[in-house]
């Protein structure tokens, strides 16, 4: 179905298995949501069985009315409300102490929960029928790339969902941006489409997570599930760093060595490089000069070389400008921080 022409008939099935207990697989504007009713235990229960989740890492509730945030919400500061008034519905999810609704099988254990309202108008019918406070984390297995597509959950999840509403591509292709509201200046926890420099535009003072920051594993990042490696395709990624035509050259050089030996390497490239490597299996991530489609596409270019034989998987790095710290941050945990730099020699 498209958001213009919903299968009503279908959502309110899917709804109806909501609210019985069951797991429905459905389309947002950022990944695909595995959803079950976030104010049952055993509905969240269920949704960590499918993934493979550890239970310490909590779900984000999503509504579909604003009015709800406060029935699960302790406490809205006052510059959440502005950031609820200037995205939502959108791609942001925020973190507030949670009301005694929620169950800390939800919550991964913690006293507080995160919230979200999509834009997405098939995920607000379906949150609608379902009773409006649905938990989704991407509907993928847990480590795998997101779900961008519903072939995506149906690899991943085909048997472990009562169903899955096909809604076509979605439109941003990354998970939402993380604000934490439990302590006085907000905090970043996971950077998204919705930019740090557009938080701090809105709001002033926003903090970076230092777990984010720093690669090591000296600081843990506050978001529990931002400490797993992530998103990671099967054969091992290499991010490859340095001004354009030396990157180029390094990865012909590695694909060229490769063939030598009677293997092949897979290669991230974007449209305006696409047609400067003779070897190896290459594919277009999107455009430098349109960065949303990097963005859309990443986790569906990270699952298609899970097709093929490659040795390992080179790709450019996409710093771009607005967008580009939410790309390298997914790029980064898929490659386990392996990054190759080159110089000019
Ligand atoms: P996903 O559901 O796959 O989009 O992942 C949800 C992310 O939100 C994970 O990184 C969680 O650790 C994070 N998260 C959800 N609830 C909380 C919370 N109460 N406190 C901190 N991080 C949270
Ligand atoms: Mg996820």
């Amino acid at each position: 179905m498209t958001a213009d022409k919903p299968d009503m008939e279908a959502l309110r099935r899917g709804g109806k298995i909501l609210r019985e207990g069951g797991l429905v697989a459905f389309p947002t504007e950022t990944v695909y949501g595995l959803g079950g009713n976030a104010l049952d235990p055993e509905a969240s229960r269920k949704i960590y069985r499918a993934k493979g989740r550890p239970s310490d890492n909590p779900l984000i509730v999503h509504i579909a009315d604003r009015k709800d945030l406060d029935e699960i919400a302790a406490f809205v500061p006052e510059k959440a409300q502005i950031l609820a008034e200037k995205f939502w519905p959108g791609p942001l999810t925020m973190i507030f102490p949670k009301t005694g609704r929620v169950p800390l099988e939800t919550t991964g254990g913690l006293d507080s929960v995160a919230v979200r309202f999509p834009s997405d108008r098939i995920a607000q019918l379906l949150i609608r029928e379902g009773g409006g406070f649905i938990a989704a984390p991407s509907a993928n297995t847990s480590g795998r790339p997101s779900p961008t597509r519903s072939e995506h959950v149906e690899e991943d999840l085909g048997d472990a969902v009562d169903m899955i509403i096909d809604g076509g591509p979605v439109g941003i292709g990354l998970e939402s941006t993380i604000v934490d509201f439990t302590e006085t200046i907000p905090v970043v926890l996971r950077p998204g489409y919705i930019s740090l420099e557009m938080l701090r535009e809105t709001l002033g003072e926003v903090r970076m997570d230092r777990g984010l920051l720093i690669t090591d594993s000296s600081v843990r990042p506050k978001a529990p599930g931002m400490k797993y490696r992530h998103y990671a395709p099967k054969a091992d990624l290499l991010i490859v760093e340095g001004e354009p035509e030396d990157v180029i050259s390094a990865i012909n050089g590695y694909a060229q060595k490769a063939q030598a030996e009677g293997e092949t390497v897979g290669i991230i490239a974007t449209d305006e490089t696409f047609g400067k490597y003779p070897y190896g299996v290459v594919r277009s991530i999107g455009s430098r000069a349109h960065e949303e489609t990097i963005a859309r596409h990443l986790y569906d270019v990270l699952r298609e070389f899970d097709k093929y034989q490659v040795k390992a998987i080179y790709s450019e790095a996409f710093y771009t400008p607005r967008i580009g710290q939410a790309i390298m941050n997914r790029l980064l945990k898929a490659a386990g921080h392996r990054i190759i730099q080159v110089t000019e020699h």
